[in-house]
């Protein structure tokens, strides 16, 4: 079987099969009622994951709708979180913050401009209200690395990137996905990976998925452990690795900070990040939906690395394309995210379609 052409056009792929079909339909007491939210390139300080699903409470998704598209910050969340439900002033409703109470209020304008929290001044004071309460609306966490060509060297570094989110168990599960082969069974399985991470063999053209090993949960409410440092392996090497702890509390804001900013992004984001303003630049339709970039001058999909301002066969979308039919200011590279922004909010229920 054919390698895939890129890691990136492989990880398009496994987004557009996780928002179709996830969870896997072999993948045992999964609740397949959850809404699911895809997400790429997101993790934090230290870790990104490739591909990302929010497994969400239905009702509570809708709820979050409310707050709009743009992420809740942790500042934000605070205020949402704890404004009380009649008008009350702001320093005697939310708990002492550990910064200045200034950045209190210019959260409290934040909120007000995204109309997101209801204020008033009656004399020098701000009091605030809640306008809704902010929904439980997160459930489960998915971490997905894409290798379609797993060999020896990459699974030695991914190993040591599993090992890591293993013990730290910032995500509910984490999984490998791979290209399916013709093998009896997926040579993946023959590679030093830690066995708490799922396997997933995927068929990237027709979008059809087995899984060829199951993960086990983590346990995201337990205090986690972060690696530091370890030991180089040398023969005459008998120091300690170096670890901390992080505790349930802090892991429960970094998941919900990490699902904000998923809800915010999706996976189709990728043209935010590339030149959507060149003239090879276009969206092609993959399986009569999917929406993939292409580039005419390299005829193919052209990865998010390559497609930047260092990129040799860069050309400006000529003035003329921007007045000539085109149904939005700004030409056929702003048509394209308007394009990808549709879909995106289409996949977060309760928002209002763009005008
Ligand atoms: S020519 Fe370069 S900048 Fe233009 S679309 Fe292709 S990869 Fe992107």
């Amino acid at each position: 079987m054919d390698r895939y052409p890129s890691e990136f056009a492989f990880e398009l792929r496994t987004c557009r099969w996780a928002e179709r079909a996830w969870p896997p339909a072999d993948a045992g007491d999964v609740d397949s009622d959850r809404a699911i939210v895809v997400a790429r390139q997101l993790g934090t300080k230290r870790r990104r994951w490739d591909t990302i699903v929010l497994e969400c409470d239905r009702d509570g998704l809708r709820k979050r709708a409310r707050f709009g598209p743009e992420r809740l910050d942790s500042d934000l969340l605070d205020l949402v979180r704890n404004a009380p439900t009649e008008w009350a002033y702001y320093r005697d409703c939310l708990p002492e913050p550990d910064y200045p109470w200034r950045y209190v209020r210019e959260a409290i304008h934040r909120a007000d401009d995204r109309g997101i929290l209801e204020t008033r001044k009656p004399g020098n004071r701000i009091e605030i209200r809640r306008k809704w309460p902010y929904p439980d609306w997160l459930e489960r966490i998915v971490a997905i690395e894409n290798k379609p060509d797993l060999d020896a060297s990459a699974a030695t570094a991914l190993g040591a990137q599993l090992e890591y989110d293993v013990a730290v168990g910032l995500a509910d599960e984490v999984w490998i996905a791979t290209q399916r082969t013709d093998e009896r069974i997926e040579p993946v399985l023959f590679e030093d990976l830690p066995v708490e991470a799922g396997i997933l063999a995927l068929e990237p053209e027709t979008l059809t998925a087995e899984v060829a090993w199951y993960p086990r949960s983590l346990a995201v409410d337990e205090p986690g452990t972060r690696i530091l440092e370890r030991p180089d392996g040398g023969r005459h090497d008998g120091s300690a690795a170096r670890f901390e702890y992080i505790d349930p509390t802090a892991k429960r804001e970094t998941r919900l900070a990490i699902a904000e900013r998923a809800y915010e992004r999706g996976w189709r984001s990728f043209v935010d990040t590339m030149r959507h303003d060149c003239r090879h630049f276009q969206l092609h339709t993959r399986d009569g939906h999917q929406l993939e970039p292409y580039c005419v001058a390299k005829g193919r999909c052209q990865t998010a690395a390559e497609c930047s301002g260092n990129c040799g066969d860069f050309e400006p979308e000529p003035p003329a394309w921007r007045t000539r039919g085109w149904p939005i200011e700004g030409g056929p590279g702003k048509r394209c995210r308007q394009l990808l922004e549709d879909r995106r909010r289409r996949r977060r229920p309760g928002l209002s379609p763009l005008d």
